[in-house]
């Protein structure tokens, strides 16, 4: 692990537990840009963690202190989400520059780092997000190649096994299963305002990344009730 220290962070909310995990990605053509900007006092941003695609992993703000990395957004009714998270930003060029693949490498350094804040932190499963989930309007990363289900695999995060659905499961609308899973669908916060679409994506994004088109068809309908199952049991 390399020290690039960031000094873009503060305290974080009094009373604020870390509860959250959230991977990103860059959305920059190169690690040494990305660097340059996670540590520019004036760009105001910064995360936890940086991971290049050789799998070189760099700390830029101690896991005590608020970096900031989520912006506005929420998860599970939680607004300062920098405050409870955690924030691990994977160097890809990300949808405006040539969004491709992340690396064997680069996932290989992610899963001990997210093995080992697990184990320090009470962050549950389900709280183990992406940027795009907690801020579907404005966000897109890590986006669909990203491999959540691999994640979870290794007990990160958590994905939903199929299930095949008889007659008589329960039918609720897809916005309350998107409420149940986490997802933000008040007018809170303008900047995050709920928008159907833009939200289902995010969803498709994260947990059926082949049909990430917004269409509510009967298998992403099948995928939100697989999810909102699989996440009733965790905490
Ligand atoms: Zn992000």
């Amino acid at each position: 692990m390399i020290l690039s220290p960031s000094p873009n962070h503060n305290q974080r909310a009094f009373g604020a537990e870390i509860s959250i995990l959230m991977l990103h990605y860059t959305g920059m053509l190169s690690t040494a840009a990305a660097l340059a900007r996670l540590c520019d006092p004036e760009a105001q941003v910064s995360a936890h963690y940086l991971i290049d695609e050789t799998g070189q992993i760099h700390s830029l703000v101690p896991e005590d202190r608020r970096a900031w990395h989520a912006g506005a957004g929420s998860w599970r009714g939680m607004g300062d989400v920098n405050s409870a998270s955690i924030g691990i930003e994977l160097v890809n060029p990300g949808h405006e520059h040539g969004y491709r693949p992340f690396p064997k490498a680069q996932m290989a350094a992610l899963l001990p780092l997210c093995q080992d804040i697990l184990r320090r932190h009470p962050i549950p499963a389900r709280n183990v997000i992406g940027h795009s989930d907690a801020a579907p309007l404005r966000k897109q990363d890590p986006g669909e190649l990203f491999d959540w289900q691999g994640l979870a695999k290794q007990g990160i995060g958590l994905y939903p096994k199929t299930r095949i659905w008889q007659g008589g499961a329960k039918i609720l609308s897809a916005k309350a299963l998107l409420k149940q899973i986490g997802y933000d669908v008040t007018q809170q916060c303008q900047a995050n305002a709920y928008d159907f679409k833009k939200t289902l994506i995010a969803f498709q994004r994260h947990f059926h990344p082949r049909h990430c088109d917004g269409v509510l068809d009967q298998k992403t309908f099948m995928r939100l009730l697989d999810v909102a199952y699989s996440m009733k049991n965790d905490i």
